[in-house]
């Protein structure tokens, strides 16, 4: 397979065959994010695209799902995500999954009728970064987005049948604003009405503006204890069912994960034993993104 810069998935899609239909991400601008900071977005060529579908064709017959990176494929020309689902379709019949990752902007890209054609010719699940559900902390990290955009693009994505995996991310708000943080994504996250969602914890990273600011003492990382709190209010007012809640990602300091309501008391008591020095926090040293 043909490769540009770091590859990124999400971890349910480690077994998946990884094609790479663009370069970056379009927007790029987030300040926590330092996954595509160096490279210019570009859609791949057609020709690469379709070596790369036909060396799956030869050697990923064992492979079940099709992951399309990079950071927010949907952006792509509706004709050409349609040709590419055509030709995954026709070449790798056996794939029974594609996913790929979206933002706000790549949802306003695409017609409700355009959804409803990528979701017929194969398109299962989207990963969307959500962040917050703050405004004030989604200006902060130059979302580019409000909670309302947000909402109306996932919301869009629900409506079209997808399964929506939503990815908010803990401890972005400083200590300050934990609480409120957790509370607001919390809302949003109730109107949204996600499958999964996905908390990952902050590490400020070298090469973005956030790892800059926290350099520089204009922000500070709350700490372990401070962020486990957020998550036990995050899942605390979170109040729709059956959606899958995983904080089991490398970044985090609590490994959790279960099924709201179902599993909610579960979760609360763990991190409240950890909060009370019961179980131990992962060590710094062993956080990753
Ligand atoms: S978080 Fe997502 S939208 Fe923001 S810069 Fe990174 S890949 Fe792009």
């Amino acid at each position: 397979m043909h490769y540009e810069g770091m590859i990124i998935r999400p971890p349910s899609e480690a077994n998946s065959i990884i094609l790479q239909v663009s370069v970056g991400c379009s927007y790029n601008k987030c300040s926590f994010c330092g996954a595509y900071k160096d490279i210019p977005f570009r859609l791949k060529d057609e020709s690469e695209i379709d070596r790369d579908i036909a060396f799956a064709k030869r050697y990923c017959t064992g492979q079940k799902r099709v992951f399309l990176a990079d950071g927010d494929a949907l952006i792509l020309p509706q004709a050409s995500l349609e040709n590419i689902f055509n030709k995954i379709r026709a070449n790798l019949p056996w794939v029974n999954r594609i996913s790929l990752y979206a933002n706000a902007r790549a949802v306003r890209s695409k017609t409700n009728g355009n959804l409803l054609v990528l979701k017929k010719i194969g398109l299962d699940r989207i990963y969307f970064g959500l962040e917050s559900g703050a405004d004030e902390v989604l200006a902060a990290v130059r979302k580019g987005e409000t909670s309302r955009s947000q909402e109306t693009a996932a919301r869009r994505l629900v409506d079209a049948g997808l399964f929506l995996s939503t990815t908010v991310l803990l401890g972005i708000a400083g200590a300050d604003g934990s609480l409120r943080h957790a509370r607001c994504t919390a809302e949003l996250l109730n109107r949204i009405e996600p499958d999964q969602i996905a908390a990952l914890s902050v590490i400020p990273l070298a090469n973005t503006d956030l790892g800059r600011m926290v350099n520089e003492g204009c922000f500070a990382i709350p700490s372990a204890e401070t962020i486990t709190r957020e998550l036990r209010e995050l899942i605390s007012c979170i109040t729709i069912d059956r959606v899958q809640f995983m904080a089991n990602h490398a970044s985090n300091y609590l490994p959790l994960s279960g099924r709201l309501q179902k599993d909610k008391q579960k979760m609360i008591d763990i991190i409240d034993a950890a909060v009370a020095g019961a179980l131990a926090f992962v060590p710094e040293s062993q956080r990753a993104l």
